[in-house]
């Protein structure tokens, strides 16, 4: 980790105004800026930045924290990766503090990169013409090879003897991916063929792709670097560092397979697009497309292939709450082979005619299995239902449950009983969808602190102002005590950072939050001016949560008194009524 100090002082010395004002203008007002919201699309500013208080709300959409959660949500960076660009932007150098597995991937980046520009201008030598004319022939012209840094590996150890020279020791090439070792010692991993440098978000090059360009027999058509500590297959995603942008404008990603079908219609002007370079997309490249959007669009080949494919890429993205539409290709073309030969224009014309996954899916199936027969719709609502079982969205679920009953001619009772019937199956997932209220799924409701009682927000606000208050709350209160789950879990937040109060800092506290619903609910309570700042308040609010807890307590004795009272169980029953007596002078006490 960096040093916590280090962290401190780049907090201390970073004033939230500067950093909003240099990314959206600000307007002052009164002792606040206003500005249009960057996170979401209005119209009349509800977008506020305190200087005082070094926080930002938005009351439009919610999004709130301090300096470094705004780079954080605004560059979708981490919260280590914020704290460095805060550090950049101030020419304070950080720490060294990446630990011995670090500095290797500081050298793999380097050799990586080293080895990038070897194939890059080996590819623009004379002797590769062939290479080039070849490129050029499947439409990647001049232009792409700049943006892409397209290069070519010679092989016969040149980029080895080159590496070798600029003094990187064969274990780091070996590790990078860029020889392998054998009986006859270390040669080149790629040999004769066409390089598809892959990045990362940050554009740094990580490792890479590797196409034929003359037909060998024996040999695969693709070779992908393999492992290393900076680069897997599972966790990029090809073209992403340049269509990034283009998808968070557009909300929406283009998904394709291959290298050149990100590449060509990119350069045609597609540019919200990226290939995931395998088959199905993983758990992890879901991630990465959920930080810029919500809406992708999965490009197949309309063979079966391409098909199995598609219906494969469907359930994870569903499960992650992604909305889905699939388009199809017509046969024998890919996205790469029909911008070159048909044109951008038929291209974009084909990702109108998007299909909703729901759509695609029945078709699919439909085509499979006679939708007319007993048999046949029983397997269609069979695997449709698997598929629909991943959206997370209720009303969303049964409208298309809604929509499959249509489809099959059967009621739309029966299409529901077949659907919890399969879900009773997992446990899990029937807990989480049929789980009363939202404390029962996994992702909360955005929060909203309308429904707090003033009490509970005038305690959240003492506890987030005043240190002494923060302590008296915690030895006083559990986060249970707070009726609202974002504000108990904001009051754990808050108490567990409380454990040391020597070197305990509310700023510093507040700062660090890289939870984002903590940081939400935070600049909300921060910037409420109506929430009462009165000690007198203060107290009765704290006595009234301890007084509830108490009346809680009694209701739950009680019950259990009466319990074990029919059960006869005496023992129990001395306890209980001990207990009683315990709590009831408590109340009286207190
Ligand atoms: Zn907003």
């Amino acid at each position: 980790m960096i040093p916590q100090a280090f962290i401190d002082e780049i907090q201390a010395r970073t004033d939230i105004s500067e950093v909003i004002s240099s990314y959206i203008p600000l307007k002052r007002a009164g002792r606040n800026f206003k500005a249009l919201c960057p996170f979401h699309g209005e119209k009349t500013p509800s977008f506020l930045v305190s200087p005082q208080k070094q926080i930002f709300h938005c009351f439009g959409c919610g999004e709130g924290g301090g300096a470094i959660q705004f780079i954080m949500r605004y560059e979708k960076v981490t919260f280590v990766e914020a704290i460095e660009m805060l550090a950049n932007r101030m020419g304070v150098e950080v720490p060294n503090w990446r630990g011995e597995k670090d500095k290797i991937k500081t050298v793999l980046y380097d050799v990586v990169q080293e080895a990038c520009s070897f194939f890059h201008r080996n590819l623009l030598d004379a002797a590769a013409s062939p290479v080039l004319t070849y490129l050029s022939k499947r439409n990647i012209g001049k232009e792409a090879v700049e943006k892409f840094c397209l290069g070519y590996a010679p092989g016969k150890n040149t980029l080895l003897n080159y590496l070798r020279e600029k003094k990187f020791p064969l274990s780091v090439l070996e590790q990078a991916s860029l020889v392998i070792g054998g009986s006859s010692g270390f040669r080149d991993f790629f040999v004769d063929r066409i390089i598809f440098p892959i990045g990362d978000v940050r554009s740094k090059v990580v490792g890479f792709g590797a196409r034929m360009w003359q037909e060998k027999k024996d040999a695969p058509k693709y070779i992908n670097s393999l492992e290393t500590s900076i680069y897997s297959k599972r966790a990029h995603l090809f073209g992403l560092n340049f269509s990034k942008d283009d998808i968070l404008k557009n909300d929406c990603a283009i998904i394709v397979e291959g290298y050149l079908d990100m590449i060509t219609p990119f350069m045609a002007g597609v540019r919200n697009i990226a290939a995931s370079l395998g088959t199905a997309l993983t758990l992890e490249q879901i991630r990465l497309i959920k930080r810029y959007t919500a809406n992708v669009v999965l490009i197949f080949d309309a063979d079966p292939a391409g098909q199995r494919a598609a219906l494969r890429a469907l359930d994870p993205l569903l499960e992650n709450d992604l909305k889905v539409k699939i388009v199809t290709m017509p046969p024998g073309f890919d996205p790469d082979s029909l911008v070159g030969t048909k044109g951008r224009d038929y291209f974009l014309e084909r990702l109108a005619k998007k299909e909703d996954f729901f759509d695609y899916k029945m078709e699919v199936l439909s085509a499979a299995s006679n939708i007319k027969t007993i048999e046949g719709k029983t397997r269609i609502a069979q695997e449709m239902l698997a598929t629909l079982e991943k959206v997370n969205n209720e009303i969303e679920r049964h409208e298309y449950i809604k929509k499959l009953a249509g489809r099959l001619g059967v009621s739309e009772e029966a299409v529901i009983n077949e659907f919890k019937r399969g879900a009773a199956k997992n446990k899990d997932a029937n807990l989480r969808r049929y789980g009363s209220g939202p404390a029962a799924r996994g992702d909360q409701p955005l929060v909203s602190s309308a429904s707090l009682s003033i009490a509970e927000k005038v305690l959240i606000k003492y506890m987030l102002t005043n240190k002494k208050a923060l302590f008296l709350i915690k030895d006083n209160l559990l986060p249970a005590d707070f009726t609202s789950a974002a504000a108990s879990k904001v009051a754990a937040y808050f108490f567990s950072k409380a454990a040391a109060p020597e070197d305990f800092s509310l700023p510093k506290i507040i700062g660090a939050i890289t939870d984002e619903e903590i940081s939400r609910f935070v600049s909300k309570i921060l910037m409420d001016e109506q929430i009462p700042c009165d000690k007198e308040f203060f107290r009765g609010s704290l006595m009234k949560l301890q007084r509830r807890r108490v009346l809680q307590a009694k209701a739950q004795l009680k019950e259990d008194i009466k319990q074990a009272e029919i059960n006869g169980d005496r023992e129990r029953l001395k306890d209980l009524m001990n207990k009683y007596a315990q709590v009831n002078s408590e109340v009286r006490n207190g």
